[in-house]
Parts: structure tokens; C-alpha cells; sequence
């Protein structure tokens, strides 16, 4: 083989492998933020059973629920390692799966995911449902799952304890508008130019939560403009933020 044809052979090969490696992240950050929020679920209806709101446990129900709450915690902790790990990948090159999706169910799901960890906190979560049944729209109703997470889990980091956080949903001229609106910390003039960017995080943001990785908002907006939507935000400084993000109803071939 001469030099030419090696060097192309060498490329090409190079090429494949990081399509497959960034695929492989990608699956990684997927799965383990579903795990995480199945995870997160489950530690508010365990911590339920420990505060007594199902009625009060005998000693030995109590020591058995301690300990499921005390195992599923470490697994929050590692599965969030693992997000922290993965998080310096790229999240570009994706395989879409699109279906038919019903937004509503697929949002109240995700609301009730984070209701608990909300409820700790304090804040309230509403979901104020069209008066009109939306038809599924064609989407990758796992991604989308992501996007919904990564929106909710921001409002209710970035709340005040006893804040409300809003989300609408409406359909306009072929597309769906979905806001969540909360009444936080709010972005910053110089974070309102790089909120998008992979890695940024406002400091006023990291006051408040020091744990984050900057990647979830680079990742929504790619997932959604996949999808052929867009995505913005209105916000004040500690006044608070409303995301909002437009979907297709129908996918274009
Ligand atoms: P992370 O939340 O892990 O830092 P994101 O990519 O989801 O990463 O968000 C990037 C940055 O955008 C956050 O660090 C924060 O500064 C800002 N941000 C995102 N959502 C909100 C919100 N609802 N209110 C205030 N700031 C936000």
C-alpha cells in the first residue's frame, strides 16, 4: 500500500472510531440520567415509608427501609459519577429513534420523577395541561424524556425553597410550545451569551448549586434543534427563568 492510500485508510478508520466512541457516550449520558431520575423516585417513595406519611412501620420495617434508602442512595451516587465522568464527551453524533409520542403523558411522567425531590425542597411543580388533547407528535420520545429532565431538574436546582415552577404546553401553527418557567437565581447578562455553550455555568448558579456539569442545556438544545425545533429563554436576575422550546408536530422527510 502507498503512503497516500495509508494515510486515507488511517483516517477513515479514525473517523469511525470516534462516531462509535461519541455514539457510546452518548448512551452512557442517556441511560444513567434515566437511571438517576428512576433512582431519585424511588428514594422519595422510600423516604415516605421512613417519615411515616403511609403509617407508622414496626421496628423491623423501618430497619429494612433504612437500609433500601441507604443502598439506593449509593447508587444515586455512583450512576452521578458516572454522568460526571462521561460528562468531557461529545454528545454530537446521534441515532434517533422517531415514533409517535404523547407529550402529555410523557411530561406528567417526568413531573411526577422530580416531584419528590422538588417536594424536599419545598417547591411545588405544576404542570397546567391544555384544555385540548394533543395529538402524539413524531419524536424520539426518549431524548425527549432528557430534554423534559434536564429542564425540570434545572428549574427546581436553581428555585428557592417554596417556589412554584410552571410548565405549559400549547400547539401553534404545526408545532408544540412547551415552557417551564421558574422564579430562581435567573442567568445572568454575560451566562444569557453562553448559556448554550458546553461546560458554562453562571456563578451565581454555582453559589447556589455547586454540583453541575454545563452539558445538559448543550445537549437540549442539540436533541431539540434535531428534531427540528428551537429553543430560548427569558430570564432576570434573581427574578427567575422560563425556558421554552418548539417541536414539530409532524417530522419533514
Ligand atoms: P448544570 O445545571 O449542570 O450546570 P446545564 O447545562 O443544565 O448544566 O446548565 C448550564 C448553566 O445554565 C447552569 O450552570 C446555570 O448557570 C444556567 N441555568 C440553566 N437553567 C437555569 C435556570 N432554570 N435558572 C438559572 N440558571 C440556569
Amino acid at each position: 500500500m502507498d503512503k497516500d492510500a495509508k494515510i486515507k485508510k488511517l483516517t477513515s478508520e479514525n473517523e469511525r472510531l470516534i462516531k462509535l466512541c461519541s455514539v457510546k457516550s452518548d448512551m452512557v449520558s442517556i441511560s444513567a440520567h434515566q437511571i438517576r431520575t428512576a433512582l431519585s423516585a424511588l428514594k422519595w417513595i422510600i423516604k415516605m415509608f421512613l417519615d411515616g406519611d403511609l403509617g407508622k412501620l414496626n421496628a423491623e420495617q423501618e430497619n429494612l427501609m433504612k437500609k433500601a434508602y441507604e443502598g439506593n442512595d449509593r447508587a444515586i451516587g455512583i450512576v452521578s459519577e458516572l454522568l460526571l465522568a462521561n460528562k468531557t464527551e461529545n454528545v454530537t453524533e446521534k441515532k434517533y429513534n422517531f415514533g409517535e409520542v404523547d407529550l402529555i403523558e410523557l411530561i406528567d411522567n417526568t413531573v411526577f420523577d422530580f416531584s419528590g425531590e422538588a417536594s424536599a425542597k419545598g417547591i411545588e411543580v405544576i404542570f397546567l395541561k391544555p384544555e385540548k388533547k394533543l395529538l402524539s407528535i413524531q419524536a424520539d420520545k426518549e431524548k425527549m424524556r432528557v430534554v423534559l429532565q434536564n429542564l425540570l431538574e434545572n428549574a427546581i436546582k436553581y428555585s428557592n425553597s417554596h417556589d412554584k415552577v410552571f410548565v405549559t404546553l400549547r400547539e401553534n401553527d404545526g408545532l408544540v410550545e412547551i415552557s417551564i418557567k421558574d422564579t430562581g437565581v435567573g442567568i445572568s447578562e454575560e451566562g444569557k451569551k453562553k448559556i448554550f455553550e458546553k461546560f458554562y455555568r453562571d456563578p451565581e448558579a454555582q453559589k447556589k448549586e455547586p454540583v453541575g456539569s454545563g452539558i445538559g442545556l448543550f445537549t437540549t438544545k442539540k436533541i431539540i434543534e434535531d428534531h427540528g425545533g428551537k429553543i430560548w429563554f427569558e430570564s432576570s436576575e434573581s427574578k427567575g427563568t422560563t425556558f421554552l422550546f418548539t417541536i414539530p408536530i409532524h417530522r419533514k422527510q
